[in-house]
């Protein structure tokens, strides 16, 4: 079978580098994306470790013309677009009467926007492959909201209708669409809300972990990397096909409650 081409945004750090790294074990050809300065670099290594073809992009989700440039470059230089990873995604904390609008439009056009850009950029040759995995790296938070979080759990609860409706549209193209929704996970996101939050309620890191962001998970411990990514294989499989539309938690229980 002709290898499967993979593109991943925002996979030169955090999940998106650890769904590469499982993508990459299984031989796909891998497009990698980020804004990480050394992105060039970390695809280069991951490459020569697993001797697949690959692909670096610094494209910005924030520009809606290079999206349809980037999907573009998959399919002239591999010949296809299989798999959509749609992860890349930033956060914002802030009350709503300070939240900054900046920060709001940008958290959409990351988050949601690109999502629908990159999506409907990939959707013609999917059709016409016959074939198409859609992964949206949603959240828990677009199952449920948490306070000064408003525009990533706007975003992300859009992000999960988003992959309901492309669910229904591919479904008789064989083109399956699929939201993970992991708890906390521990990437330089949710690093920066770590050492923010130990400033604001004056906590050690070790308290903010446990009494703040951990609090919601019945599970005390934050979400595997590598657990994500193993199911954003499984959800891009041939066998996998009668998946779709779920928005999957991967939460410690947190959305059990
Ligand atoms: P991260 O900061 O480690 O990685 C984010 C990636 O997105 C980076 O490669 C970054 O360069 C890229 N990115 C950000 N803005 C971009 C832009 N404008 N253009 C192109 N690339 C851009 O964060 P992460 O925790 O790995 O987050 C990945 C996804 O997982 C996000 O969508 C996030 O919302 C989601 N998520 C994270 C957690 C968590 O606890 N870390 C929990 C649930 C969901």
């Amino acid at each position: 079978m002709k290898k499967r081409t993979v593109l991943i945004t925002g996979s030169t750090s955090g999940i998106g580098l650890g769904i590469a790294e499982v993508f990459a074990e299984k031989g796909y050809n891998i497009i990698f994306n980020g804004l990480e300065k050394n992105g060039a670099e970390i695809a280069r290594e991951i490459a020569r470790k697993y001797q697949i073809d690959h692909m670096f992009f610094g494209t910005n989700m924030l520009d809606p013309v290079a999206l349809r440039g980037l999907v573009q470059n998959c399919v002239v230089n591999f010949g296809s677009i299989d798999v959509l990873i749609n992860n890349a995604g930033i956060q914002h904390v802030s009350p709503i009467e300070s939240f900054p609008e900046d920060k709001w439009n940008e958290i959409i056009n990351i988050n949601l926007n690109a999502v629908f850009h990159l999506t409907k950029a990939a959707w013609p040759y999917m059709k016409s492959n016959r074939f198409g995995r859609i992964i949206n790296i949603a959240s828990v938070h677009g199952l449920y909201a948490s306070e000064f979080k408003s525009a990533y759990v706007a975003a992300k609860h859009g992000v999960i209708g988003f992959t309901k409706t492309i669910a229904l549209e591919g479904a008789s193209f064989n083109i399956t669409c699929n939201a993970i929704c992991p708890g906390y996970v521990k990437t330089p996101l949710v690093e920066t809300q770590i050492s923010d939050q130990a400033k604001f309620h004056k906590l050690s890191e070790e308290e903010v972990i446990h009494q703040v962001l951990l609090r919601k998970q019945a599970v005390k411990d934050f979400i595997p990397i590598e657990l994500i990514a193993q199911m954003s294989l499984m959800l891009a499989s041939d066998n996998a096909c009668t998946i779709t539309g779920i928005a999957l938690p991967i939460d410690g229980g947190w959305s059990a409650q």
